[in-house]
């Protein structure tokens, strides 16, 4: 595979852009490698700069590819930037996804006239969206670890904890085992608070009979991990029961679908039918998945409203769910690699329904 910035300028090419300016800091870190908190990267075919200022210049000399020239600015970041701009008529990308109106504005005021300000935002997420075999190492050791915290916590039983408890302990758990931090801030929500795709854990114990989404993720060396899995505090009704075994398949439909060439709209459409042709439809409210790596929530999206397809590399999330208002919510999650002759799920969990006391 070409590397990245190698295939970040064939990207600039098709948008006529001469030198992308990438200020968003996830996206610095995945092209410099640099991972304080103030730097920016101009990229193009003949231009490989990086600027900070004077607080970071020894983390850039040890972190930042040797392919960038080092640039310290003083005071702004902005000013040397503007050093940097190749002479001549020059179209400047600039990620109109992250630089705020203010910056724009400013950018503008600066800038000579020769340069024209291009919003060239996504570029550097699309190619962030196909993995190279290194990061896909990365998700699935973060993945493993999370299964592995998960297994942990669920044997000492959900009943009786809050679901705070049940958070914090998963959390603690990750850490312990070499996590950098949780990816997100997990979801543990029992009985009729799981009908909220978003719960936040509250302080209330978690009750017998009670279906409970447990929803989390590990970060660990830069990358993140997804996984939601439903478990039955103690034998559930039949409803929750049924609802489980429909999620459940239309989970199994869409990792089925998952692979490379598929429209985002298309997977997220093969799972969405199996809920609605049981009358659960708008108990769907939600995309089917969505890329994961350096960031939790990235590139590519399936849902009803996606764009993007599928290529080998990709690692999306298939995580249906049906929200019973009022009674109860099941989820299930995995994470998969889109590979050149299909998939692979990368977490290793079991998704028969989990019961414990
Ligand atoms: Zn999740
Ligand atoms: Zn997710």
């Amino acid at each position: 595979m070409k590397g990245r910035v190698e295939r970040l300028t064939d990207l600039l090419g098709d948008k006529e852009v001469d030198v992308l300016l990438v200020s968003d800091l996830v996206n610095v870190r995945y092209l410099t490698g640099f991972d304080g908190s103030s730097g920016v990267a101009l990229v193009g075919p003949r231009t490989r700069a990086f600027v900070t200022d004077f607080r970071y210049v020894e983390q850039a000399a040890e972190q930042v590819h040797a392919s960038f020239a080092r640039v310290q600015a003083s005071p702004d970041l902005l000013d040397a930037v503007i050093d940097l701009i190749p002479a001549g008529e020059v179209r400047l990308g600039f990620d109109d996804a992250h630089v705020p109106v203010r910056q724009h504005v400013r950018m503008r005021e600066l800038l000579p006239e020769r340069v024209e300000l291009v919003a060239a935002g996504g570029l550097v997420e699309r190619i962030r969206a196909v993995k190279d075999a290194e990061e896909v190492q990365r998700i699935r050791i973060a993945a493993q670890l999370a299964d592995a915290a998960f297994e942990r916590i669920i044997r000492d039983g959900l009943v009786g904890r809050t679901e705070r408890e049940v958070a914090i302990a998963l959390e603690h758990d990750m850490r312990t085992r070499g996590a950098r931090r949780p990816s997100f801030d997990s979801i543990v929500a029992a009985g009729p608070h799981g009908a909220l795709p978003h719960a936040q854990p509250r302080d209330v114990p978690i009750r017998p009979g009670e279906l409970v989404v447990i929803d989390w993720g590990a970060e660990l060396d830069g990358y993140c991990s997804d996984c939601t899995r439903t478990v039955a505090a103690g034998a559930p009704g039949d409803e929750a029961r049924e609802v489980y075994e429909l999620v459940l398949s239309a989970q199994l439909a869409g990792l089925k679908d998952v692979r490379a060439g598929r429209g985002g709209r298309e997977v997220d459409a093969v799972a969405r039918d199996v809920i609605a042709a049981r009358g659960h439809g708008e108990h769907f409210g939600h995309g089917l998945g969505h890329g994961v790596g350096m960031e939790v929530h990235e590139a590519p999206r399936l849902s009803q409203r996606s764009d993007d397809t599928l290529a080998p590399g990709n690692v999306v999330t298939v995580e249906p769910g049906v929200y019973v208002p009022g009674r109860f919510g099941v989820r299930i999650e995995d994470l998969v690699l889109v590979t050149e002759n299909g998939s692979e799920v990368l977490n290793g969990l079991s998704k028969r329904l989990l019961t414990t006391d």
